[in-house]
């Protein structure tokens, strides 16, 4: 063949076509491999890095997710006061500026984008994200997605429909977010909250979480936006007794998570108001039990250390709860296991065809967890009861506990973890297992570090000279 024949203009564009079917073929293969390699790589680094102690079977952190992500110093900023209240003294002091929030937040997202892969979950985070105007909330956001985050914007639910609808809607009236993820943090420790100063009961408070629910719902009716919803709420010796009230009074409202914070002496100082320590988490977990009407088990998932979090993953079918897993049960284990084994960290939130295939190329690789899963679902169907899921479709509902720890205590144990020493005192010991198997962090792109929440609370906030160096000038108080 001579030089001519190879460079015809047929052989060119056949050369091209195989490339465009080349680059296609791999396109495809990647979208459809259940785990994106860049994630593989990420949880196995992850699963490396935890304590010995946390790496049990039910361990999910380097199997299912590398953990949860939050913003820091983005928007500092909040109008309600809380009692605790973990952002430093000088939030208030920083004025909102939407353009900063955006940079900021690409800046932090591509760094864990690099460091943990893509799918994970963050949250949007670090003052009163309401504060922002919509259109900077909605770019804040999609910066998340842009790199592979799934983001949740975590709120005091204190704002208005027109507010709502301006975030998820673009100027031309065409929906530009297709789906939203709010956290609405209600208690009666908050004061502040519009038509309503100061609360005396948790129950008080009802009407507004019910309003925040209706919200979402119309953005959904009205614009086709959908909505994951949870309920944050922080607990003290002052309002733990009214933790099942809350729950029962607003688990059929709309929220698909209760999450609850044991306080923790962490953050303002000027905000702390009780003995919090005189509450375990036992006594949180044995309230929320109530509330939900059923034992809530959460050792069959572990994410990061128990004494950090607590997750009960279930379905309310009718007026029950009903746990996906039954940490008694040792078949549920097995069926555990083999999800973790066939799936890993597969991104299941993706468009039907997508998921199909993911599914397929999953079960084909591992085809006896067919029969694992399938035995899981008689057993789930069998709990919930085979005609209460034939009439009452059952809907996601999951309980958390998450445990701050004191600034104290993180103080040191943070600085000898950055120093690479472990301490021989028991709780500033206890601490640092605790930062080591942390699931909650905060990327530091400058510095090359991810921080766990309670260090960036306790350590860096606070210090003027390692204040987050990217807040704006401050505004007046
Ligand atoms: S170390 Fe702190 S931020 Fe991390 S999971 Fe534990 S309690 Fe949460």
């Amino acid at each position: 063949m001579t030089g001519a024949a190879i460079h015809s203009p047929r052989a060119g564009r056949s050369a091209r076509i195989l490339d465009r079917l080349g680059r296609g073929w791999r396109a495809l293969e990647l979208a459809t491999r259940p785990v994106h390699p860049d994630l593989e790589a990420a949880l196995a680094r992850r699963w490396d890095a935890l304590p010995e102690h946390v790496k049990s079977p039910s361990q999910a952190l380097g199997r299912r997710t590398s953990g949860c992500e939050g913003t820091h110093g983005v928007f500092p900023r909040c109008n309600l006061a809380c009692t605790p209240c973990y952002h430093s003294r000088d939030a208030n002091r920083v004025r909102t500026d939407g353009e900063h929030t955006v940079t900021e937040v690409d800046r932090q997202m591509a760094y864990l984008r690099r460091q943990r892969g893509p799918a994970q979950n963050a949250q949007l985070i670090g003052g009163e994200v309401s504060l922002l105007e919509p259109d900077a909330h909605a770019a804040a956001l999609q910066a998340m997605r842009n790199h592979g985050r799934k983001p949740m914007s975590m709120s005091h639910g204190d704002f208005d429909y027109e507010y709502l609808e301006r975030l998820a809607v673009g100027a031309g009236g065409a929906a530009r977010l297709p789906h939203l993820s709010f956290a609405g943090h209600f208690d009666s420790l908050m004061f502040g909250r519009r038509g309503i100063k100061r609360v005396a009961a948790e129950g008080d408070l009802n009407p507004h979480r019910r309003r925040f629910c209706a919200m979402f719902q119309r953005l959904e009716r009205e614009h086709g936006v959908s909505h994951y919803l949870a309920h944050n709420m922080t607990v003290t010796p002052r309002n733990v007794g009214e933790v099942a009230g809350v729950i029962r009074d607003c688990r059929d409202m709309g929220f698909r998570m209760f999450s609850f914070q044991p306080a923790a002496f962490i953050g303002n100082e000027n905000r702390w108001k009780d003995e919090f320590r005189e509450l375990s988490g036992d006594e949180v977990w044995a309230e929320m039990e109530r509330g939900a009407g059923a034992r809530l088990p959460y050792k069959s998932l572990q994410i990061g250390d128990e004494r950090c979090n607590r997750t009960a993953y279930g379905a309310l079918v009718g007026d029950r709860w009903v746990p996906l897993l039954d940490d008694r049960e040792p078949a549920d284990h097995e069926a555990r296991d083999e999800f973790f084994a066939t799936f890993g960290g597969m991104d299941f939130d993706v468009r039907p065809t997508l998921l199909a295939a993911r599914l397929a190329r999953s079960l084909a690789r591992r085809p006896r967890s067919i029969g694992v899963l399938a035995r899981w679902t008689a057993r789930f169907a069998h709990r919930a009861g085979v005609l209460a899921l034939l009439r009452d479709r059952p809907k996601a509902l999951t309980f958390v506990m998450h445990s701050f720890m004191d600034a104290r205590d993180v103080r040191p144990a943070w600085e000898l973890l950055q120093r690479g020493e472990m301490s021989d005192e028991p709780r500033i010991r206890a601490t640092q297992e605790r930062l080591q198997a942390c699931s909650y962090a905060m990327a530091h792109p400058d510095s090359d570090e991810l921080v766990p929440a309670c260090a960036q609370h306790s350590v860096l906030d606070p210090l003027d000279p390692r204040r987050p160096r990217s807040w704006p000038e401050r505004c007046d108080p």
